[in-house]
């Protein structure tokens, strides 16, 4: 099989990044093409994406359900000519559909290419470890670390309570440029109460802006948005990827005050000024605009998610109380790494995380009915 050209998984050595040139003297002398902040990246691994064979992919919390209906609509109406045109910059349309939907006004609002770059340009606004390192959880979104190293960023990991949750106390009391969490925490699946992340706010100093990373949230959380107009200092990311099955189309947002948004658009209009493209506005809006098919699509996955976390629990497996549309959970006899290749070689594909602290566990997302049957059929035979 064709090697992929760009391995993620291929760690960077300034050892092959070097060239040799000759020197005045004919002399052969070490020299980099890359810049020094190149070679210390540590890229980010996505789950897999397998092509060799189909598999039950329960790996990258993928929705198991196609977008609304009316995405295929405009995608088939689609007329090829527009793409002629750069797109509207700001995405004023479906800004506004999203501050309509979530009580808002426009300027509370951003969009952008996926969360991972609203994160990004997020982490290069407001986190500026002059100030303090940024404060995230121990064991959470693995991209956090990377946008760190990306930005010159200094962090400080929190560990989680024993119980794999949220210890807010063990934030207030660091001296920090900012902070971030994943509301439900990614890979625990864990949820931090509306009222804790008040709490938090309360006694968070104003001039550090704290981000809420609601990539799960429709599965079961509360969301932040509703504190936006007391903490001027709160973000609160959101993404079209999972409740709204769109990862493919690459659409995030970002929800806070005017002031704050406005500093994204700043970094945007530094760095791409048309992250979104005409199709990916159009079919967000499409998606954002049918309630009904939200609110039943999500119900299902939470309805399976309650069926798979009590059969595995059944099974003698601990799973973590989710809030998300993954569990993460752990077999009695297997480690992690055994779990996730034992499923793999039965076609079942879930993520394992070779962490430590994590490794007793596997992250399952949650399929359609038929699929997670098929997975607690694997795991009974394991
Ligand atoms: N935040 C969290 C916690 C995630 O798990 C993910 C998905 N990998 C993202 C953000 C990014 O999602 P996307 O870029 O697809 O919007």
């Amino acid at each position: 099989m064709a090697r992929n050209v760009h391995d993620p998984t291929r760690t960077l050595r300034p050892s092959w990044l070097t060239v040799r040139v000759y020197d005045h003297d004919d002399r052969w002398e070490p020299f980099s093409m890359y810049s020094e902040r190149f070679t210390k990246l540590t890229p980010y691994v996505p789950g897999e994406q397998p092509q060799d064979r189909s598999y039950i992919k329960l790996n990258t919390n993928e929705n198991p359900y196609a977008p609304a209906p009316g995405v295929a609509e405009v995608l088939q109406a689609y007329d090829a000519e527009t793409l002629r045109r750069y797109p509207d910059p700001n995405a004023e349309a479906l800004c506004h559909l999203i501050a309509d939907t979530h009580g808002l006004k426009r300027e509370q609002v951003m969009v952008g290419n996926g969360s991972d770059e609203i994160l990004s340009f997020v982490f290069f606004a407001f986190f500026d470890s002059a100030r303090g390192p940024l404060l995230f959880p121990e064991h959470t979104y693995s991209f956090y670390p990377v946008y760190c190293d990306y930005y010159n960023i200094a962090y400080k990991k929190v560990p989680l309570n024993e119980d794999y949750s949220i210890n807010i106390d063990g934030y207030v009391r660091e001296k920090s440029c900012g902070l971030i969490i994943p509301n439900p925490n990614a890979p625990t699946g864990i949820l931090l109460s509306l009222d804790s992340v008040t709490s938090l706010m309360e006694r968070w100093p104003e001039d550090r802006v704290v981000v809420v990373d609601e990539a799960y949230v429709d599965f079961g959380g509360e969301s932040a948005v509703s504190l936006i107009d007391r903490f001027p200092n709160l973000l609160v990311v959101r993404t079209f990827s999972k409740s709204y099955s769109l990862a493919g189309s690459r659409l995030g947002w970002a929800m806070g005050h005017a002031d704050l948004i406005q500093a994204l658009y700043a970094v945007k209009d530094s760095f791409n000024s048309y992250p979104v493209d005409t199709v990916t506005q159009k079919v967000g809006m499409a998606a954002m605009a049918d309630r009904a098919w939200f609110d039943q699509t999500r119900g299902r996955v939470m309805v399976e998610r309650e069926r798979v976390s009590k059969a595995l629990t059944a099974l003698g497996w601990r799973v973590l109380p989710s809030a998300a549309n993954f569990v993460f959970a752990g077999a009695p006899a297997l480690d992690g790494k055994a779990v996730y290749e034992g499923l793999k070689a039965k076609g079942v594909l879930v993520r394992f995380f070779n962490k430590e602290g994590l490794t007793p566990f596997v992250r399952i997302t949650i399929g359609t009915a038929e699929e997670n049957t098929a997975l607690l059929e694997a795991v009974a035979s394991l």
